[in-house]
């Protein structure tokens, strides 16, 4: 066949093509051109399935009536006139393709009353051909009614899933716009069933709260920084590491308040999380990554979901550091029933004015308050761990304090572990890991596996103390051992470090598989009997670590018996 060139309809579904996929992405185009309007209540309305009737109504600027047409054209825009302002985009649109798109596989209406305009006006377009004009009387604002979506592209609906599929992304999509911006309202409603709507009260928890439910509002932790006047800011909520999912879809990212799909900064969050989480569990985070226009590009993608950062470095130590912070420095210590590591979450047991009305559910009020205990009554670990007062040690494993608000429970070898973790970590720093040189050296037969994770490691290795050397094939000679190792037994010490190694090297940074392993080996055994100042030392030690409430490998160092659940437990209340 002979080069011709594509009629400017097919031309234009080929384009939408690119923009609009399946039905959320038609909503997704909508709602940020009525957010780029400054609208402060979106409705999305679905009548008889989302490709029979979809309506975005805003209450932003609205359309001039002169403007309306033009709208609809490719590449008309009203938010981007120089080839320079492409490197600064503010606005959530800018290639002036969605609505053209849009109305070349649908019957677009738009009903649209400018600020300015004392009366509406509107357009109706079938499959890109327009069909009639006329005057409406319409508050200001814009109304975009989206009928018969793809009825002129029976490929595209083929790769639809059924209504209630499209439809649980398309309130996936409006459930994360309006985490990102609390002061709009948003309501999704399908044949007149509300299926969701948030209040705009700019309160940015009362979404999440409308999303996740009452009950995670006490588990979320807000970013706090320091230096607000970095170039690379970052607000938003975390959850604490108790509260965690299965997978990252709980994870919601804005950059610039655009929403982003970015592995950058996926990741960075989840490193922020190293340590404190169990693997595969992923938190509940909602973050907005404040930085210059200049420094992203977001015109990568049709979608433009996907960004490119100028320095991705940048980018993702402030989203990492922020939120590291913020954990650190606010994560309360886990209180029996929802401890960190099942991730379980039996409710009701955090001692929150409004858990005691027994409720279940917030209202404004109650939740106004209990954010105050949130985010100021709760006292860092540090100041709970001077707080507390050890009692003694119950089946020569666990150290029983008595505290604020309950009792506590510490894990005396997670606690051990976390304060020869620190010992180690900052001893590397200064490079002062003394090895301890062994009496004799120990014979060590080593598997073919362990042979190459010794040879891959083995600067890693001779840094912390270990001294390994070949005499024979498959068999070496221990010499030195890190000095606070040097209790047990070196050739198993060894053999473990480097199984770990193998195990979690693809995990995990080495250095900290080191770490946490050598702690592991050196910190007292569940099972030892410990006297009064030894536990009191312990207690002050772990004080003093960079992460009081964790053990290395993310496991609990000390768990909370709240007063509350304890009476409870008594039939006091
Ligand atoms: P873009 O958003 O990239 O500019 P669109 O095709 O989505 O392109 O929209 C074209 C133009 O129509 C926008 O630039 C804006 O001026 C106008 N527009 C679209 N939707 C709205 C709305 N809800 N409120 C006000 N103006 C709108
Ligand atoms: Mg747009």
């Amino acid at each position: 066949m002979p080069i011709q060139v594509l009629s400017a309809t097919l031309a234009a579904q080929i384009a939408a093509g690119e923009v609009v996929e399946r039905p959320v992405s038609v909503v997704k185009e909508l709602i940020e051109n009525s957010l780029d309007a400054g609208a402060e209540s979106i409705i999305v309305d679905v009548e008889g399935g989302l490709c029979a009737s979809i309506k975005v109504i805003d209450d932003g600027c609205g359309i001039p009536q002169d403007e309306l047409d033009l709208a609809l054209q490719h590449h008309a825009t009203s938010k981007l006139s120089l080839l320079n302002e492409l490197d600064n985009i503010a606005t959530l649109g800018f290639r002036g393709e969605a609505l053209p798109s849009i109305s070349s596989v649908s019957k677009v209406t738009i009903t649209s009353r400018h600020s300015d305009s004392i009366s509406g006006h509107r357009i109706n377009y079938d499959f890109g051909s327009k069909v009639s004009e006329s005057a409406v009387g319409t508050s200001i604002g814009t109304a975009v009614l989206v009928a018969r979506l793809f009825e002129n592209v029976p490929a595209r609906l083929k790769f639809l899933r059924s209504n209630s599929a499209e439809l649980s992304r398309v309130k996936d999509l409006m459930q994360q716009y309006a985490m990102g911006y609390p002061a709009v309202k948003f309501q999704l409603r399908s044949d007149s069933k509300t299926l969701f709507s948030t209040t705009g009260s700019g309160n940015i928890l009362d979404p999440v709260i409308a999303i996740y439910g009452s009950r995670t509002a006490p588990d979320m932790i807000r970013i706090s920084q320091d230096e607000t006047d970095q170039a690379y800011r970052v607000e938003g909520f975390v959850s604490v590491p108790a509260l965690n999912r299965a997978n990252r879809s709980y994870m919601t990212l804005f950059v610039n308040g655009r929403l982003v799909s970015s592995r950058t900064m996926t990741h960075a969050v989840e490193e922020a999380y190293h340590g404190l989480l169990p693997e595969r569990r992923y938190p509940i985070s909602v973050l907005n990554l404040v930085l210059p226009y200049s420094d992203v590009d977001v015109n990568a993608h049709p979608t433009k979901r996907e960004i490119r950062f100028l320095n991705e470095n940048l980018a993702y130590t402030s989203l990492q550091k922020a939120v590291r912070k913020s954990l650190i420095d606010q994560v309360p210590v886990s209180t029996v029933g929802r401890t960190t590591f099942t991730g379980r979450s039996s409710g009701g047991i955090y001692p929150y004015p409004t858990d005691r009305t027994g409720s279940g559910s917030y209202s404004q009020m109650d939740f106004v308050q209990g954010r105050t205990d949130l985010f100021s009554t709760q006292a860092p670990n540090r100041e709970l761990l001077t707080a507390l007062h050890v009692i003694g040690q119950v089946r020569s494993t666990y150290i029983i304090a008595d505290g604020p608000d309950g009792f506590y429970v510490i894990d005396q070898h997670a606690a051990h572990e976390r304060v020869l973790f620190d010992g180690i970590v900052e001893g590397l720093e200064h490079r002062y890991l003394d090895p301890q040189i062994l009496l004799a050296p120990v014979t060590v037969n080593l598997s073919p596996l362990h042979v190459e994770t010794l040879h891959n490691h083995k600067e890693l290795l001779s840094k912390y103390g270990f001294d390994v050397q070949e005499f024979d094939s498959g068999a070496y000679l221990l010499r030195s051992v890190p000095s606070m190792m040097s209790v047990g037994d070196p050739s198993k010490s060894l053999v473990d470090v480097l199984d770990m190694i193998s195990v979690e090297g693809l995990l995990r940074r080495h250095e900290e598989i080191v770490a946490a392993s050598v702690a592991c080996h050196s910190a007292v055994r569940a099972g030892r009997v410990l006297r009064l100042e030894e536990m009191n030392s312990l207690v002050q030690k772990l004080e003093a670590t960079t992460n009081p409430h964790t053990c290395p490998h993310g496991r609990p160092t000390l768990v909370r018996y709240a007063d509350y659940q304890t009476e409870r437990e008594f039939g006091r209340r």
